[in-house]
């Protein structure tokens, strides 16, 4: 069981079990639903997952194109949302509160990532901040 929940606590879910992989997605839309260069999020399915608190309280946001995003009336986080089409839940995995488990592995929508974004072995990557 991994459990997760928004930055200020009002909304909390538990994941029984989470499908193969995290992938992030770099499309325009999720970008600005996150403010960075990409989502990062995992499915899971629909028996695996329950809201613990604050459920009743999520709100959304659906753009003319059907896109949608799920966030918390109180701080703003982007939170679980139900696909339909795939009866599955999509998981952001930053609200998890310790290690799922699975890693990433697929990078979507890579030609429309952001002109400024470097991916795979070109930046450097730094364990934590940035160190000399
Ligand atoms: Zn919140
Ligand atoms: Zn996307």
């Amino acid at each position: 069981m991994t459990e997760g929940g928004c930055l200020c606590g009002t909304v909390r879910f538990a994941v029984k079990q989470f499908n193969s992989a995290i992938f992030k997605c770099h499309c325009s839309k999720c970008r600005r639903a996150f403010g960075g260069a990409s989502s990062a999020a995992a499915t899971v399915g629909e028996g695996d997952f329950e809201w613990l608190k604050g459920g009743e309280r999520v709100r959304e946001y659906q753009c003319e194109s059907g896109f949608k995003r799920r966030f918390c009336p109180d701080c703003g986080s982007i939170l679980p949302q139900f696909l339909n089409d795939f009866r599955l839940y999509w998981i952001p995995v930053g609200l998890l509160d310790s290690d799922p488990g699975i890693r990433l592995k697929h990078h979507i929508h890579v030609s429309s990532k952001a002109a400024w974004e470097v991916l795979g072995s070109g930046a450097r990557q730094h364990g934590e901040g940035f160190e000399s």
